[in-house]
């Protein structure tokens, strides 16, 4: 199979590409989705949120080659939760992938700003509790909180194509398709100054792509797995559509064309019943309810 922009065989087959157009396809894809949902302007201060892993790793790069043409200044921001065997290995890669290419790095820990590392937590006060609960919960505060800090206009997260389609989905089928008014390639329903607003640069991107492209960059990175990593439901539904797109391809495509469609339409159902900016009492960061789910948790209080 020849590449579709050259005469070298393709190495990729969907789209048919060699090596070198695949990666520039890829590069201009995210250049192309920052341009048309005005992600990134002249000036902005984007903090990435990185852990490591092939995502993250890619928008990284990808951001830092274009921060001198698109005109704007970045920071990497990784969360260190505390897992034995698993963060410290990635912070590794990180701290050694931020030294290769120039790009200022901040890690902030659970245990500096919550007092235990997860595994700690996950060992003493919270033996019952589930561990992504905990820590998306601390993961999402903390990201935030230190965006800000930073300096941050905006903060930019690896999110793919099969991350938002899937999360349609399960919003769908747990029958809240209003909590899809917070997806998209830009941030959620609420406007507030406490919340940095989130990007998406990679979200027209197919989870396949990123790896293949990560893979022909030759990132040389190991990549692990969360030993806590089970994630059930989002698994599930993610075979469902894997196995839907093998017969019916482009159609997480269209699942997230449709979406973007109407999500004006959810946006104002949403609005209407719910989302009041609060600031949580006990910690004072922005919070949909009175005290914010990491504090309920902290406190050993929420609602499992
Ligand atoms: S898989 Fe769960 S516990 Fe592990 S890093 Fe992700 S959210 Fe945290
Ligand atoms: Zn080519
Ligand atoms: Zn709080």
């Amino acid at each position: 199979m020849r590449c579709a922009r050259c005469i070298k065989n393709a190495v990729y087959s969907d789209p048919a590409l060699c090596k070198k157009h695949f990666v520039v396809s890829i590069e201009e894809t995210v250049e192309n989705t920052i341009k048309k949902y005005e992600l990134i302007k002249k000036r902005d201060h984007i903090v990435v949120a990185v852990s490591g892993g092939k995502d993250s790793i890619t928008l990284l790069y990808i951001l830092n080659k274009l921060k001198q043409k698109l005109s704007f200044t970045l920071t990497a921001l990784a969360i260190d939760e505390g897992i034995v065997g698993y963060r410290d290995k990635t912070l590794v890669t990180v701290t050694n992938f931020c030294k290769q290419y120039d790009i200022a790095l901040q890690i902030v820990s659970y245990k500096d700003s919550f007092g235990k590392s997860l595994d700690q937590f996950l060992t003493t006060t919270h033996k019952n509790t589930k561990p992504c609960t905990l820590c998306g919960a601390f993961r999402r505060t903390l990201l935030n909180k230190y965006a800000r800090i930073y300096s941050a206009s905006k903060l930019a997260t690896g999110h793919n194509l099969d991350d938002e389609s899937q999360a349609i989905l399960m919003n769908l089928l747990r029958g809240t398709p209003q909590a899809s008014a917070r997806l998209g390639p830009q941030t959620g329903v609420i406007e507030d100054n406490m919340f940095i607003p989130r990007i998406k640069p990679l979200y027209f991107i197919p989870e396949k792509q990123i790896a293949a492209y990560s893979f022909m960059v030759g990132f040389n990175i190991e990549y692990g797995e969360c030993p806590y990593a089970v994630q059930a439901y989002r698994g599930i539904v993610g075979e469902l559509l894997n196995g839907y797109e093998q017969k019916h391809r482009g159609a997480k495509k269209n699942m997230i064309n449709l979406f973007l469609k109407n999500k004006k339409r959810l946006m104002k159902l949403s609005m209407e019943q719910e989302e009041k900016v609060n600031y949580c009492s006990r910690c004072k960061e922005p919070s949909a309810t009175a005290v914010c789910k990491t504090c309920l948790l902290l406190e050993n209080k929420q609602n499992l």
